[in-house]
């Protein structure tokens, strides 16, 4: 039996659900106002983070200190559309002696002082060890920037130097542009310059590879052929887990390793129940010959990067049939475009 060998997690996060306060043009997950408000239920958590006791590891300075690769956060979606059911996950993670927690959030939410300040401290009151603030020109579309400065001057009161703002060049090239409100994508890209490209760290991945595709060169898909995705699909550190189990690695938003509500069935998965995962650990050119017998069709611009004809091919077979259980949760592929 051909089998694949996942190693146990050693960070990541966990999606509390995919909905989201905004629908970011970069976004890997495809999060949306859209998605259903499924959010995870307090037993699906309690079962996650009872069996991620004692794997996570806790940030190099200590399991007090937070890191974007270490430990465990709160994601989404956007968690503050759900206050209470974040407050029971941090005092879930405490019980559970989880190191180095903190939530990642968009700062919608940020409207005023007084509330920004409460929920904060309630967070930390609870156990939660610090914050990820999300600052890019995404983000900038749909959140006045107000709110973001707000987060970020009240978040270092409270967490000190667990507050930490990603990506701190935007924090600043905003501050310099004078921005105070939204701003879309197209006017940034006119006042910043298109070089502006480059400082952006953004995966190619999920809704991106749709749209911002026009800003990148394409490639036919035998450009990707005889890469395999062995190494993304079993990577321990920054691993996800949402909130209808699916365990996700390598950001592969859309494909589900297995349910990680029991985790110990993920460690070794049977490859001939899986025939996507299977094709896509062996060659892309394998994956790709599987997306044409269900008659997938090139896209004539091409690819800007190997995910983007991953998940073409993925969001096609969807469409097709509902029998592959790597494929979830299914709801993804709606809302790429
Ligand atoms: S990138 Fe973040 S803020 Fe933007 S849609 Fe995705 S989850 Fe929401
Ligand atoms: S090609 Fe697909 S499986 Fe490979 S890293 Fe990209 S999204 Fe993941």
């Amino acid at each position: 039996m051909k089998k694949l060998f996942v190693p146990e997690p050693v960070s990541g996060g966990l999606i509390l659900s995919y909905k989201c306060s905004t629908e970011c043009k970069h976004c890997m997950y495809a999060c949306s106002p859209k998605w259903k408000a499924d959010w995870i239920s307090e037993e699906d958590a309690e079962k996650i983070l009872s069996q991620l006791s004692g794997k996570i590891q806790e940030s190099p300075v200590g399991r007090d200190k937070i890191g974007l690769n270490t430990g465990l956060h709160f994601t989404g979606g956007e968690p503050f559309l759900n206050f209470k059911l974040l407050l029971n996950v941090t005092q879930l993670a405490r019980k559970y002696e989880i190191p180095s927690t903190f939530v990642e959030t968009n700062c919608f939410w940020c409207r005023n002082d007084e509330d920004t300040r409460e929920k904060l401290e309630r967070l930390k009151d609870a156990g939660l060890q610090g914050i990820l603030i999300s600052v890019n020109p995404f983000i900038l579309e749909n959140v006045p920037f107000e709110r973001t400065e707000r987060a970020v001057s009240i978040s270092d009161e409270v967490f000190g130097e667990n507050a930490i703002t990603y990506q701190e060049f935007f924090l600043h090239h905003f501050r310099q542009l004078k921005i105070h409100s939204t701003l879309p994508f197209e006017e940034y890209l006119q006042k910043a310059g298109s070089g502006i490209l480059s400082y952006i760290e953004l995966i190619l991945m999920g809704r991106a590879c749709y749209k911002l595709g026009r800003l990148y060169r394409k490639y036919p898909a035998e450009r990707f052929f005889g890469a395999s995705c062995r190494e993304e699909l079993t990577r321990n550190w920054h691993v996800h887990i949402d909130n209808y189990g699916n365990y996700i690695s390598g950001y592969c938003g859309g494909i589900s390793l297995g349910d990680a509500r029991d985790l110990s069935s993920i460690r070794e998965i049977d490859l001939s129940q899986k025939p996507i995962l299977d094709a896509l650990i062996t060659d892309l050119k394998e994956f790709y010959e599987l997306g044409k017998s269900f008659g997938y069709k090139d896209l004539s611009e091409g690819y800007i990067f190997k995910c983007h004809l991953c998940i073409d091919i993925r969001r096609h077979i969807v469409q097709q049939n509902d029998k592959f259980t790597e494929l979830n949760p299914r709801e993804l592929y709606q809302y790429l475009k």
